[in-house]
């Protein structure tokens, strides 16, 4: 303890109030950052909540980056059984997944924009399947833009490629991780094509995704702005690329981590977000939410729409409990 509040506590002031400074843990302490964290999941006051997000940063953090000769992904016999119904999600969006992991596809007049493509033994079913069942045609995607190149976001990419003719967006750094991957694609890699870099827009029909990197995740993980209509009213979506530490767990790419959020989440603030957005519904709640639809009352609010201080919100938790493992680690290197 600062030894300004054994001063301030010898002094006699009150046993009360010391007792509670006491149990303060300084501003910029492990604790403190994580209790911020924390507090930033919202769930009171009919606030909109992310504890699945708070669970993943906050509680019980990944540690370490997959190994590029990590066993190949396994086929899982009842995976079916994880695949919810396809949703019409806006106007102009829709969502395929599962209780877990999220692909949007961004409709246009002159084709679809994927967002993220599941994993390789999933895309056919849920990508595939989800697009037909929709009324949408798969022949369509025209681009599909990768967040990163882990097994559950890039999986389908050379599906979507090679079928379909499709344009694969992926940051640079994730490029290389697909081609340094040892196991990681038991059918074959997508071939490297668009090069996403910060700025980039993807315009396919007269709507745009704006990517931005967001090295942190991964090295070339990427993230998006584009808007969506909700009976006809355009609302921005705030898409993070990366979330959860599974990175070489060391200062510097923290460093590089909060850079990114931080810097990402001034765009998504500036861009006035009111909806966040990212492929694995245990942060978006994306699954439930768009469940919750069929049930929504005429005026209310879409379950997405969570509103600017919401958004601002998510990427607290992500800043605070990044900044919590950051001085960890700093203690350990001391
Ligand atoms: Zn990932």
């Amino acid at each position: 303890m600062p030894t300004s509040r054994c001063n301030v506590c010898a002094l006699g002031i009150s046993v009360l109030l010391c007792t509670a400074w006491a149990q303060t843990p300084p501003p910029d302490s492990v604790e403190a950052h994580l209790a911020a964290g924390k507090n930033a999941a919202g769930g009171r006051d009919n606030t909109p909540d992310f504890y699945g997000l708070v669970t993943a940063l906050c509680v019980a953090p990944l540690s370490a980056p997959p190994r590029p000769d990590a066993p190949a992904p396994r086929m899982d016999p009842n995976r079916a059984r994880a695949y919810l119904e396809p949703k019409k999600a806006f106007d102009d969006l829709y969502w395929m997944g599962t209780a877990s992991r999220s692909t949007w596809a961004l409709t246009t007049n002159d084709g679809i924009i994927l967002y993220d493509t599941q994993s390789v033994y999933d895309a056919e079913d849920i990508i595939v399947g989800g697009l037909k069942k929709l009324g949408l045609d798969p022949a369509q995607i025209k681009y599909v833009i990768v967040s990163h190149a882990h097994e559950n976001e890039v999986g389908g990419a050379k599906l979507m490629q090679e079928r379909y003719g499709a344009h694969i967006v992926m940051g640079a750094g994730d490029w290389d991780m697909v081609a340094e991957s040892v196991n990681g694609f038991p059918n074959g890699k997508p071939k490297r094509d668009i090069v996403a870099t910060d700025g980039m827009k993807i315009t396919l029909g007269g709507r745009s995704v704006t990517i931005y990197s967001m090295p942190g995740h991964t090295p070339g993980t990427i993230s998006g702005i584009f808007q969506v209509h909700d009976h006809g009213t355009p609302l921005t979506v705030a898409y993070s690329g990366g979330t959860e530490f599974n990175f070489v767990n060391d200062v510097p790419h923290f460093d590089t981590y909060l850079a990114s959020e931080r810097r990402f989440a001034a765009i998504a603030a500036d861009a006035r977000a009111t909806i966040i957005m990212g492929n694995q519904s245990q942060f978006d709640n994306a699954a439930s939410k768009l469940r919750m639809l069929a049930d929504r009352r005429a005026g209310e609010a879409h379950p997405l729409e969570v509103g600017a201080a919401a958004v601002a919100r998510y990427f607290r938790i992500e800043d605070e409990c990044a900044q919590a493992v950051r001085l960890r680690l700093l203690g350990q290197r001391n």
